[in-house]
């Protein structure tokens, strides 16, 4: 196993199609440790497919993809590769964040429930410490006030705010951001924007998938796809 030498994420060569059509023709690209970069680039061009196989939500299928000094989604032994287990792949997967552009909280919880889900179930931590994480963030993102809110008594750009502290209170060492703000009302957007700034500014490493030049210009550095 390789350290990870500041180097967060890591590409070479990486393709991914989806039956005849190459939706990835080889990228290369390297995001350090408390580095944000974002992807730019028209409508189908592979950006989320990127984020997708960061993540392993997508598999590869050629080239070398690692995350913190390991391959993702696979284990090399002997100069071969071998395929994760599903167990592996989320324990993997636990420790990268990812927030989606139509948030995708829990309808029937509570913003404070949504939050504290993940860390307690799937990774057996303690209820009150959770809590108290929980509450943290969600005064970090802003809402404070709306703990007890469920996603329907929310406006978008809330709902993405609590999807944002739900993948950090997982405590990952990566944020991916696929178009986190381009399902919402313009006058929405200022709001999580300066979220993700703070973040930034506190040295989260993150990949951007985003259409607001001004962000990207300002807080990261830009990849055209
Ligand atoms: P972007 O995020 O840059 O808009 P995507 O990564 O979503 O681009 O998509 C890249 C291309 O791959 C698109 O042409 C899209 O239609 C295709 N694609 C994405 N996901 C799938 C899938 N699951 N099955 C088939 N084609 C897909």
């Amino acid at each position: 196993m390789k350290a990870s030498s500041g180097v967060m994420v890591s590409a070479e060569g990486v393709r991914k199609s989806y039956g005849l059509f190459e939706a990835l023709r080889g990228v290369d690209l390297t995001v350090a440790t408390g580095e944000v970069l974002c992807l730019i680039g028209p409508s189908g061009s592979g950006k989320s497919t990127f984020l997708r196989c960061i993540n392993h939500l997508e598999k590869v299928d050629a080239g070398r993809l690692e995350v913190d000094g390991e391959l993702v989604g696979y284990r090399e032994h002997n100069g071969r590769l071998y395929e994760l287990r599903d167990r592996e792949v989320c324990t993997k997967r636990a420790k990268i964040g990812m927030v989606f552009q139509r948030f995708n909280l829990f309808p029937h919880m509570t913003a404070f429930e949504n939050v504290t889900l993940a860390p307690v179930s799937v990774k057996g931590e303690s209820k009150a410490v959770v809590a108290e994480r929980a509450r943290a963030l969600l005064q970090r993102v802003g809402l404070a006030d709306k703990l007890d809110a469920y996603p329907n008594q929310l406006s978008g750009g809330q709902q993405q705010r609590v999807a944002i502290a739900r993948a950090l209170a997982m405590q990952p060492k990566l944020m991916l951001f696929d178009e986190p703000t381009s399902a919402l009302d313009p006058e929405l957007v200022g709001d999580v924007l300066e979220v993700m700034r703070g973040l930034a500014e506190e040295g989260m490493t993150m990949v951007v998938v985003t259409h607001e030049m001004g962000f990207a210009r300002e807080v990261g550095d830009t990849l055209a796809f």
